[in-house]
């Protein structure tokens, strides 16, 4: 539901894009996603799906920053991890190659990852650095000849149990410089282990990665990053990407509660017609329209070309806050049905947990702002 008609603000060819995704999503994912959550499975037939749509390269899709954000929510509406999927894909793998990456890298990769015929992963969390890992990076590279030694360890790592290569964030030992390096799965010395029991984005396959003296050819650094300032400016348009993401869990919120309160019957009457249940969907669709339209403008900045990080700090500290009270209210609304997944709504409520937490916490975000507003760092 767009009780604002934010969409409506997209070009006609555009909004016919948003229809398609739509309704690929309605009809191919949101139910047969049910299964693979609980089963902690990466589906790659809904996968495939999404590939024959073009969302393998959304990020370099000649489209609005609206539609692009649109687009990410349409897919977090029907399934929460299959939308992380895409989004740390594109926002994170597909972008920084395409951002930092050499033209034989490009090359190599690009039109690969856009079919979603290969699978990367950004590496930058490590075991003993989470929200300080700005300044807290172990994981490092020394440079003997043409290759680079890679040691280290990454933890969190999105698609990192099946990808092809990670991109891994490891100081050099000789400059201290923060660097990215492209080291693929196969080689010696590298391994991942799943990360099970996650109680959110149960599709997405987490992973601890251990890199034990990796060699790779001088060729696999990212020529473009080379200082935390490059993470972080793909970390500041990813943190609006999550945003995104949590305004399609208030649309799934909406949804699942709608036609919920529409069918079930207490005391001889509908959900719906109860004054404290419309309440709750009220108050889920203010939420809802508050978001989207804060996100709208944080597309129309990034058009510009002026989005700051205490704006993206912001929009996802904002975002996923008000994703998780509406994740909230849906749950109780549906009374015991509410803590199971095939009934959609607990399926929400776990994952926003996991929108709360990354890409910078709700704390780390919120204290962004603070600095912004105080002049006065409380977490440096
Ligand atoms: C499902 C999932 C997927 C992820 N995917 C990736 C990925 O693909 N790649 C990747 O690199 N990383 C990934 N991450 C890692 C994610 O970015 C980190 O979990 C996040 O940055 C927090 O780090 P941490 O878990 O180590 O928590 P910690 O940093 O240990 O924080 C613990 C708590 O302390 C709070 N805290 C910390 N410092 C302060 C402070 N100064 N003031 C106030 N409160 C503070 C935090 O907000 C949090 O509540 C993922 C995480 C999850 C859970």
């Amino acid at each position: 539901m767009d009780l604002l008609g934010v969409a409506q603000q997209l070009r006609a060819q555009e909004h016919e894009r948003l229809l398609e995704v739509r309704e690929l999503v309605q009809d191919k994912i949101r139910r047969q996603s049910i299964d693979y959550w609980n089963r902690e499975e990466f589906p790659e037939d809904l996968v495939a799906q999404l590939a024959g749509h073009g969302l393998g390269g959304v990020q370099l899709e000649d489209c609005s920053h609206l539609l692009r954000g649109l687009i990410h929510a349409e897919i977090a509406r029907a399934d929460i991890s299959l939308s992380s999927v895409v989004g740390i894909h594109n926002e994170l793998v597909v972008g920084m190659i395409h951002e930092f990456g050499s033209a034989q890298q490009k090359a190599q990769w690009l039109p690969k990852l856009t079919a979603f015929e290969a699978f990367g992963a950004f590496a930058l969390t490590e075991p003993e650095h989470g929200s300080d890992i700005a300044g807290g990076v172990q994981s490092t590279a020394r440079r003997y000849g043409d290759e680079y030694v890679i040691s280290g360890a990454k933890r969190w790592i999105g698609m990192g149990t099946f990808s092809d290569f990670a991109l891994i964030w490891a100081k050099d030992e000789d400059s201290g410089e923060l660097g990215a390096y492209l080291v693929e799965s196969d080689r010696p010395g590298y391994s991942a282990t799943k990360i099970e029991h996650k109680i959110g984005l149960r599709i997405m396959q987490n992973a601890d990665i251990t890199l034990e003296r990796v060699r790779i050819p001088v060729a696999n650094k990212l020529p473009g990053a080379t200082c935390f300032a490059s993470a972080n400016g793909l970390l500041m348009q990813s943190r609006a990407w999550v945003g995104w993401q949590a305004v399609g869990a208030m649309m799934a919120t909406l949804d699942i509660c709608l036609s919920y309160a529409g069918k079930r019957q207490q005391f001889g009457q509908r959900l719906a017609s109860f004054q404290l249940i419309q309440q709750s969907l009220a108050e889920i669709a203010g939420n809802l329209s508050l978001c989207l339209s804060m996100m709208s403008d944080i597309a129309r900045k990034q058009e510009r070309g002026d989005l700051q990080m205490v704006d993206a700090a912001m929009a996802k500290s904002t975002a996923t806050r008000l994703a998780r009270e509406s994740a909230a209210l849906g749950r109780a609304l549906l009374g015991g049905n509410g803590v199971v997944s095939d009934f959609e709504m607990a399926k929400v409520f776990c994952d926003v947990e996991i929108l709360h937490t990354y890409e910078g916490t709700y704390e780390i975000n919120s204290l962004i702002v603070g600095r912004a507003l105080t002049g006065i760092s409380a977490f440096v």
